[in-house]
């Protein structure tokens, strides 16, 4: 179906929509029905603000918005017959989405990643390199010691570049060719020597895997992602980069300006100094459930979220961030009841059967019957009638409420074997004549 299909569609959606909320109870059916609609809400509502905190500070979030402008131009358009006003603007939404896909290859990528990564930590609590009974005094002797190398080299504009790895595997860059194995416990003095000036290791970043220095001398693939600030040059770049391979963090130690930052998601922060590196460090690689000094508390709490949606955002943006979710799924739902499961009306053929035959064979009844199938027309949604067949049916004559002989009609019972709600229209024949004989012992 070409774009302009697509469209249509949705204009007629408004249609549809309103001839389905005018049947009422049909649209919103039994107490299942609304609980199935209520999840299916809230699932979509969920993965919905998990994409737009991963790309609400992104520039994809300006082009998202460019997009979703340009659709609804171009309902407009369409609504008021303005055909090649709309012809254009659709043209453009396909360009577009295909633009957005390349442009954003590293976000999505990353994104996808996160989902990755988060998934797995659903599952296996202990996945990451920096958890673990022991690994608490580990981390936070290794934060102390990089800070403090990083504030003496800063202090002397000595430059360095720090990757750490977190649970994304790195070990590509370990393997490069120009890569120097180091494989030893991370300390300050050792970081401080290895980017001193004249030695043949301070070209490059050093890589810390699993608490330890694993290598030095590694060349990070650069960013070209974002536009950076003139004065900054390709070690910073080097840095975003670094932060761009999954959940990795870098820090950097600027040689001009003497200046510490850190590199989080494809972003670069520039800290204020030494102390603020620390609560960065504490706040992305301290595992939460470690019982460590007290003074980390504080950040223990926060860090949840912060490995897999970045730095924290403020409630009300949160809250209109739900809020936006909450609307489009929801309007996304009506739209997919509408269109792809509308109400619709289903006709079934089923053979007429007969219940509590012993209690009239009791009575001494003898009941000659006609044997015919009965057309049960119902309307409910699309899918749950694509579902049903005459089998989930039963059209049936209750015998124990004949009483005496004669010709007599009877009431054809419909029962439906189905827990969501669904209208019975026309049964037809909906009586039945039979004719019953009492016989003489
Ligand atoms: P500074 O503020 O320290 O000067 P800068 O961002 O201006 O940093 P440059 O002066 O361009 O960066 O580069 C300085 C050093 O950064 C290089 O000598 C090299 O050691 C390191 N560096 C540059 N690019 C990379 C890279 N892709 N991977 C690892 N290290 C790099
Ligand atoms: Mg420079």
């Amino acid at each position: 179906m070409n774009a302009l299909g697509q469209l249509d569609q949705l204009v007629t959606f408004f249609k549809n929509l309103f001839n389905s909320l005018q049947e009422g109870i049909l649209f919103v059916g039994e107490p299942l029905d609304i609980a199935l609609a209520a999840m299916d809400i809230l699932i979509t509502t969920f993965i919905f603000y998990y994409i737009l905190r991963i790309v609400r500070d992104s520039r994809a979030w300006q082009l998202l918005k460019g997009i979703l402008f340009i659709i609804f131009l171009t309902i407009i358009a369409r609504v008021f017959g303005l055909s090649l006003l709309s012809y254009l603007l659709m043209n453009t939404i396909s360009v577009f989405s295909l633009a957005f896909v390349i442009i954003f290859q590293p976000e999505l990528r990353r994104a996808l990643e996160t989902v990755g990564r988060s998934g797995l930590n659903l599952f296996n609590p202990r996945v990451g390199d920096y958890q673990g009974e022991r690994a608490a005094t580990t981390v936070s002797q290794m934060i102390e010691s990089i800070v403090q190398a990083c504030d003496d080299m800063a202090e002397a504009n000595t430059g360095a570049l720090i990757v750490i790895e977190r649970t994304t595997p790195l070990g590509e860059l370990q393997d490069q060719e120009n890569a120097v194995e180091i494989d030893s416990p991370v300390s300050t003095s050792l970081i401080k020597q290895i980017f001193v000036d004249s030695t043949p290791l301070h070209d490059g970043a050093i890589l810390i895997r699993y608490g330890r220095i694993a290598a030095a001398r590694i060349h990070i693939p650069l960013s070209d992602t974002v536009q950076l600030r003139k004065d900054y040059g390709t070690r910073h770049r080097a840095a975003i980069g670094a932060s761009e391979m999954g959940d990795a963090l870098a820090i950097v130690v600027s040689e001009e300006k003497g200046t510490i930052s850190i590199a989080i998601e494809g972003r670069l922060y520039i800290l204020e100094n030494s102390d603020a590196l620390r609560t960065q460090l504490y706040r992305f690689l301290l595992p939460d459930d470690e019982e460590t000094e007290g003074r980390f508390r504080l950040f223990r709490r926060r860090k949840k979220n912060k490995g897999m949606l970045g730095p924290k955002i403020p409630r009300s943006r949160r809250v209109l961030l739900i809020f936006v979710s909450l609307i489009s799924a929801f309007a996304l739902w009506l739209y997919v009841q509408a269109t792809v499961n509308p109400i619709e009306a289903k006709s079934f053929s089923v053979p007429l059967s007969f219940e509590n035959t012993e209690i009239s064979q009791e009575r001494g009844f003898e009941i000659t019957y006609p044997t015919k199938n009965i057309q049960i027309t119902l309307t409910g949604r699309k899918s749950l009638l694509d579902s049903m067949t005459s089998r989930d049916l039963d059209a049936y004559i209750d015998l124990a409420q004949i009483e005496e002989e004669g010709i007599q009609t009877i009431r054809v019972n419909i029962l439906k074997n189905t827990p969501l709600y669904t209208r019975t229209d026309h049964v037809t024949p909906d009586e039945v004549t039979i004719a019953v004989r009492k016989i003489e012992e």
